[in-house]
């Protein structure tokens, strides 16, 4: 009996150690759960077994194991369970997350031991596109955007404003805000809604936009999930362009790659895409270019060195229908004409639109082969205004960060102008600020230390700007505590702690966020 006790308790002690320490939270799951959620009328179905799957995200770090996953087929199966934990009250632990792709950072899609919402089990064949004079998309909040993308190219349509990867969903994307190199023209993803489908934390099925609902509307878009299941969205869409001329060329002075950049995303005749990334002690980049771009001039370029020097890529495109391609050479070539970058370096190619949007996911396929895409991604995205984006550069590239081996680093202005005040999403104060993401991996090696020194630097970075009083705000942000929250909110704190308490006053929605915390009350006296 002491033996069977002792191993018992040996069992239990490596499950502890596997789950917490190798971080996974563990859970004791409420045995009333099951049962409560058994008893619902639903068309989809919930699954209480083969959990763990909710537990995992992109960044690879974070795991809450749910109690159950909701695999809904209608609206009303989402409306069904989140009316039945509101109805539960304050006395019950659980809470509602939905689940877009997954591809969060640090667990805001998980929600520990409660109910997770497998968004894509929606999608099914709801996106229905409007042509005419001002054409939009309606879509399901679980659809990914390359589906929307394909279903709107039949249309000879595209909606406006994109991230840079397209396999991530409508609701998880308009949680954030979602940007890309159209953002400057269009504003990001955020911008070009005109309606949403939402179901709120006390289970209400409710359609919004700027004319009706409003203040729901506002609060969801940039919202982190936390006011309601956007279960559908309509979107603005534009003629979508045949073929695009994508463009790289490199500087080695900042203050003239970011000059050209501002100008470019201030000019009337413009690029379509404007983005750029940062280039720190990699050798063979070029090369690696050639085999999707042409260089201008191939002897010139072949003879190129970097000595050393930390290079900044800019990178454009230009949309075009095939019978208007001269019409665009012109026009390229009187725009690359302003620019100062290094002339060897000029790289151009031409791809259809969607190969275009659709280009991270060709990278995906080859880290995947490799065993380099499910690999922790401590990933820092940050905002930053103009006037301090010198400063930050001369600390962290070169400084801080001594080479960009492990991820690319985006850096490329946006226009304040182009987002709506009245959202959720969090920006700087200045009309123009650059979004700069550090987009590592951490694949595990010999030495062990890929993730610890990664994190260590994103906190340096973090640093670096709290004392130099760089009013940056994070994109896709993550804190831990409520004063970071507040923080982060400034004075906008106040109105989305207002709304909380009226769309989801008890706090079930996206727990995974960590901006409030359901309180439970016991029910015994
Ligand atoms: P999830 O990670 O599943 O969810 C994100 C949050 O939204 C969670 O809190 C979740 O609970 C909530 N949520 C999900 N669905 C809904 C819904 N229907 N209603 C309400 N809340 C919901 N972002 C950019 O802006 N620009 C980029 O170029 C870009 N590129 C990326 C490239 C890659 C490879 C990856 C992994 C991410 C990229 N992102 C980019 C970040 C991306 O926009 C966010 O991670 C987004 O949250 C991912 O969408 P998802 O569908 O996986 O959402």
């Amino acid at each position: 009996m002491h033996c069977l006790l002792r191993q018992h308790s040996v069992v239990f002690l490596e499950l502890f150690l596997v789950l917490v320490l190798g971080g996974i939270a563990m859970h004791v799951s409420d045995p009333d759960v099951p049962s409560s959620l058994d008893a619902l009328r639903l068309e989809g179905n919930l699954s209480f077994h083969d959990v763990s799957l909710a537990a995992k995200d992109f960044g690879n770090r974070f795991r809450f194991l749910p109690s159950a996953i909701l695999h809904p087929v209608s609206v009303s199966d989402i409306a069904v369970i989140i009316k039945h934990v509101f109805q539960m009250g304050p006395s019950s632990k659980l809470t509602v997350a939905a689940r877009g792709h997954g591809h969060s950072l640090q667990g805001q899609a998980q929600a520990d031991g409660g109910v997770v919402i497998h968004m894509e089990s929606l999608r099914g064949g709801g996106t229905r596109v409007h042509a005419g004079e001002r054409p939009y998309v309606d879509a399901s909040g679980g659809e990914l955007w390359i589906n929307v993308l394909l279903e709107c190219l039949k249309h000879g349509l595209a909606p406006k404003s994109w991230t840079d990867y397209l396999h991530l969903t409508i609701g998880g994307t308009l949680s954030n805000a979602g940007i890309s190199g159209q953002a400057f023209r269009h504003g990001p993803q955020i911008s070009n809604v005109h309606q949403l489908e939402i179901v709120t934390g006390k289970g209400e099925l409710l359609t919004c936009s700027t004319e009706e609902n409003a203040a729901l509307f506002h609060a969801a878009l940039g919202g982190l999930g936390q006011f309601g299941v956007i279960t559908g969205a309509r979107i603005a869409l534009e003629p979508a362009p045949e073929m695009v001329k994508w463009i790289r060329v490199l500087y080695s002075d900042f203050s003239s790659f970011t000059e050209d950049q501002e100008m470019l995303i201030s000019a009337r005749e413009t690029f379509d895409y404007i983005e750029g990334f940062v280039i720190i002690n990699r050798t063979g980049l070029l090369n690696n270019w050639r085999s999707s771009f042409n260089p201008q001039d191939p002897v010139q370029a072949s003879r190129f060195d970097s000595d050393g020097r930390i290079l900044f890529c800019l990178e454009m495109t230009k949309n075009f229908n095939r019978d208007e391609a001269d019409v665009m050479h012109q026009r390229v070539e009187a725009l690359l004409s302003r620019l100062r970058y290094i002339p060897s370096t000029l790289f151009q190619s031409e791809v259809t639109y969607l190969e275009f949007l659709d280009r991270v996911h060709v990278s995906e396929v080859k880290l995947r082969s490799k065993g380099l895409w499910e690999v922790p991604h401590p990933w820092l995205n940050l905002l930053i205004p103009r006037t301090r984006i010198k400063d930050f550069a001369e600390e962290v590239f070169g400084k801080i960060l001594t080479d960009s081996n492990n991820g690319p680093i985006l850096l490329y202005p946006l226009h304040r102008s182009k987002w709506d005040n009245r959202t959720s999403a969090v920006i700087p104060d200045e009309e123009v600020f650059y979004l700069v993401a550090f987009l590592s991996s951490a694949p595990s090696s010999s030495d062990h230390d890929n993730l610890e020194r990664a994190l260590k630097q994103n906190d340096k970075i973090l640093d670096f700007c709290n004392k130099a009083g760089i009013q940056m705000k994070q994109y896709l942000p993550h804190y831990t505590t409520q004063e970071e929250w507040k923080a982060h909110f400034g004075d906008r704190w106040e109105l989305f702690a207002h709304r909380k308490g009226i769309y989801d006053p008890l706090s079930i929605l996206a727990p995974g966020q960590r901006i409030f915390r359901k309180v439970v009350r016991s029910s015994r006296r």
